[in-house]
């Protein structure tokens, strides 16, 4: 009985089902947690809420100002004219590869990623909120500077060794990203004021998402019940595909089991057959000394060993396996006697 398929399906639907709901939750926490941060104006009384506040500091706020380089801002390697605080530079090498199947598919792979930072800080009517590891963001905004696609031209060689290799080459990507000096962005984290008279946001040491978003809070909600109602359809649908499967599963059980009970039965009626058959063709004027000692019906046909007695039929045999019925010594061996 096969159910290899079946299992493997069923074991990528779960894994996929559970990394759906995983998110699904995610998603919900994250929305749940951004809606209950109280959105804080940077302003001159800042200072003195969160100073006032246990530990000098508030666990989930929100705050948006615009982006204020601490030190000499870093200026983008394609366009001097823009500066920013945090820049990603990637280079991304996009092949055509053989897949096992045979067929060619588009793959990339990043061959370069580099980011470099500074601290900054958050802007808003003079005062301002220090961040110092803008990396440390789960979810951190940028602006595209430059986004260049080189095509490989391949050479003849280049043909043939791909074709042989697998891979080709198409091009090379390249892609600057900048969070800008004065954008408008806000974050979302913990806020604590500093030894040093400072405000400063924040990783949150609960755990919650830190944001570094150019969205404001109403829109960011919306984009992540955007993402969690997509997981949940998601979670709908490879639910729905693990019930289809596992009633697939039941079905082919259901009927390997009918099918038992059917050959089992089909079996029995044959050997009945067999039976009704012998009997009719036995001889019925039978000595009872011919005769098999259990059912005292059947002509004795099988001779025990080692005591030698032949008292039973073969019908009955079947279910004396222990002691001789006459003598009672143990069985060894049964054997059709040959009677003439
Ligand atoms: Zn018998
Ligand atoms: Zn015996």
């Amino acid at each position: 009985m096969d159910y290899l398929a079946e299992g493997i399906a069923l074991g990528v639907d779960s894994l996929i089902l559970a990394a759906c709901i995983k998110q699904y939750y995610k998603h919900k926490n994250a929305m749940s947690m951004i809606q209950g941060a109280p959105f804080l104006e940077i302003n001159k009384d800042l200072k003195e809420i969160v100073r006032t506040h246990p530990e000098s500091k508030l666990s989930y706020v929100s705050i948006r100002g615009t982006v204020k380089p601490l030190g000499n801002p870093i200026v983008s390697n394609n366009n001097p004219n823009v500066t920013g605080v945090v820049q990603l530079l990637r280079i991304k090498e996009h092949v055509i590869q053989r897949s096992t199947t045979g067929f060619w598919a588009d793959s990339e792979r990043t061959i370069q990623e580099v980011h470099n930072f500074m601290p900054f800080a958050l802007q808003s009517g003079g005062m301002q909120v220090e961040i110092i590891d803008p990396l440390a963001a789960d979810v951190l905004d940028m602006d595209v500077i430059s986004d260049e696609f080189k095509p490989t031209v391949p050479s003849v060689m280049d043909h043939i060794w791909g074709f042989f290799a697998g891979v080709r080459q198409r091009g090379v990507q390249s892609t600057e990203k900048m969070l800008r000096k004065g954008a408008m962005i806000t974050g979302i984290g913990e806020i604590v004021h500093t030894s040093d008279g400072n405000l400063r946001l924040q990783p949150p040491s609960n755990g919650a998402p830190f944001y570094l978003t150019n969205m404001q809070v109403t829109s960011l909600v919306k984009k992540i019940d955007g993402s969690k109602r997509n997981y949940r359809l998601l979670c709908i649908f490879f639910g729905g595909l693990g019930v289809v499967i596992v009633g697939l599963l039941v079905r082919k059980y259901w009927k390997y089991k009918l099918k038992l009970i059917e050959d089992a039965k089909r079996k029995e009626k044959i050997e009945e057959s067999r039976r009704l058959r012998r009997r009719q063709m036995r001889d019925n004027n039978l000595p009872e000394s011919q005769l098999c000692v259990v059912c005292k019906s059947n002509p004795i046909e099988i001779i025990l060993l080692p005591c030698g007695h032949v008292c039973l039929c073969e019908d009955c045999q079947a279910d004396i396996n222990d002691n001789c019925p006459v003598c009672r010594a143990p069985i060894d061996k049964k054997s059709v006697a040959f009677i003439t």
